[in-house]
């Protein structure tokens, strides 16, 4: 199948040709013929498949085709303003998303001569209001904001032909499901709806029977396939021993970049935290950071050192790194579609990847639920065992996070791990902590020595997030 049997125009053949996609992925080949004949769809789809392409260049054209169809009411009263008026609306549920739509549509949209803008929250509206009032042809908004901007007379929805909710099982998993109705009120009845989520529970189908008719169903894979070139594997380790085999496998590893997922905000925090008390370089990122934080992580990702970052499943939703070698499920995903959707980060555009999964006692139900899904049991590999080093090391800042004091050893080891990565500046740590540790453990008597042992020691550490932060 090529992109030209697919009726697209030849504009946006020409854009296709310029980003250099060779034929359409499965997902492009079943959603453009239905949006292009006008029809609403619903698409099972994961970031990562093409699907913002799925819809974005069927909608381009058709808006190029649409574009002096009369419209009715104050929506035509509008029109007749001359300014160009919002005739597409796609909502994402985080700013990262509708960023790389936006994205998406100057690269798709080069020769269409349409105007788009984005709009979220958590930055000054001024610059978007600008935008808006400049006029524009597709919006991309995350409920929120656009809401606000609803209600203070900046955005008008009335003349929307073609409404698209990207990652809808996001929107709701977030709490937007009243900005969504209430949105969605505000479009006309009569338009073409496209809704995409990667996955369907229950929910997102009513949806989908409340918002769109008789809709053309598209799925970009088997429901749960996992992705094809990537190797799983779960170590069996409990709770309290995870930080500790992070530590450990991370420092064994010869890896590009890495992505753990943490199931909660704090908990990416203070694995990044830790981590980066280990040596190891870490960032974390989640719904609570900046705006202008969340874009220098991502930039510091994408750069020729990455570290390793520490997201929240909110968080990398939408983001489209290339060149992850490992995905870590540091906890396991309350639902198994979302580990299908966590794995497939890596193992993009046909490279290899790993995904290695973190399984304590209490979760072992969900790594079922997760092989009765995928159809295939996840092969369990040895608990990488910690080296004296890493224990010295890691047993040297407890200090820092009292809740986390371990008295147990995970090993029946004999192994040392290899130092890849980053394990240069870890090793040199350890050195360090391990003399200090020499020290207290001599005057277990003498609690001041102890006390200034482990003062000095915080002391080392931060000196080491310092170097790590800035390299
Ligand atoms: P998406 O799922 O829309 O986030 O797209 C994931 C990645 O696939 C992006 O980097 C796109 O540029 C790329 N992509 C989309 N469609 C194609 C295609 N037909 N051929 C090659 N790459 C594509």
């Amino acid at each position: 199948m090529n992109f030209e049997s697919l009726s697209l125009s030849k504009t946006m053949l020409r854009s296709i040709e310029a980003v250099g996609y060779h034929e359409p992925t499965p997902i492009q080949e079943q959603t453009i013929p239905h949006v292009l004949k006008g029809r609403d769809v619903v698409g099972c789809a994961q970031t990562g498949t093409g699907k913002t392409a799925a819809f974005a260049l069927p909608t381009l054209q058709r808006l190029m085709e649409t574009a002096n169809r009369p419209t009715t009411g104050a929506g035509q009263r509008r029109k007749r303003s001359r300014r160009r008026v919002i005739r597409s609306l796609i909502l994402s549920p985080t700013r990262e998303l509708a960023a790389q739509i936006g994205e998406s549509l100057v690269t798709y949209g080069t020769f269409t001569g349409l105007k788009y803008t984005v709009i979220f929250g958590g930055v000054k509206q001024h610059a978007q209001v600008k935008a808006l009032n400049s006029g524009v042809d597709i919006l991309v908004a995350t409920p929120g904001r656009l809401l606000d901007l609803i209600g203070q007379g900046f955005v008008h929805l009335d003349n929307v032909e073609i409404l698209i909710l990207d990652e809808a099982d996001q929107m709701l998993d977030m709490g937007f499901i009243q900005d969504l109705h209430k949105i969605v009120a505000d479009v006309p009845a009569e338009r073409q709806t496209l809704m995409f989520s990667a996955t369907m529970p229950p929910e997102i189908r009513k949806l989908a029977r409340q918002w769109l008719r008789r809709p053309a169903e598209v799925q970009a894979t088997p429901d749960a396939s996992t992705a094809e070139f990537v190797s799983q594997e779960v170590f069996y380790v409990e709770r309290k021993e995870k930080q500790k085999v992070l530590t450990q496998f991370l420092m064994g590893q010869d890896r590009k970049k890495t992505l753990v997922f943490s199931r909660t905000k704090r908990g990416a925090d203070r694995i990044a935290r830790r981590l980066l008390r280990d040596g190891i370089h870490a960032v974390s990122i989640h719904g609570d950071k900046s705006q202008a934080k969340r874009k220098s992580v991502m930039k510091l990702f994408g750069s020729r050192k990455p570290p390793v970052l520490v997201a929240t499943d909110l968080a990398a939703r939408g983001l489209d790194f290339s060149g992850i070698s490992h995905v870590i499920n540091y906890d396991l995903p309350n639902t198994p579609e979302i580990y299908v959707h966590r794995i497939g980060r890596t193992a993009r555009a046909g490279a290899s990847g790993k995904a290695i999964t973190f399984c304590a006692s209490d979760e072992r139900l969900q790594l079922r639920q997760i092989e009765r899904l995928t159809g295939e049991p996840v092969p369990v590999k040895k608990v990488p065992i910690l080296s004296q080093e890493l224990r010295a090391m890691t047993r040297q800042a407890e200090p820092i996070e009292p809740d986390q004091v371990q008295n147990q050893e995970p090993g029946e080891g004999k192994k040392t791990a290899g130092q890849g990565g980053d394990g240069g500046s870890g090793k040199k740590n350890s050195h360090r902590n391990m003399k200090s540790r020499r020290g207290s453990g001599a005057g277990s008597s003498k609690r001041s020595k102890r006390r200034k042992n482990t003062k000095r020691s915080g002391k080392k550490i931060k000196a080491v997030k310092r170097t790590a932060a800035a390299s």
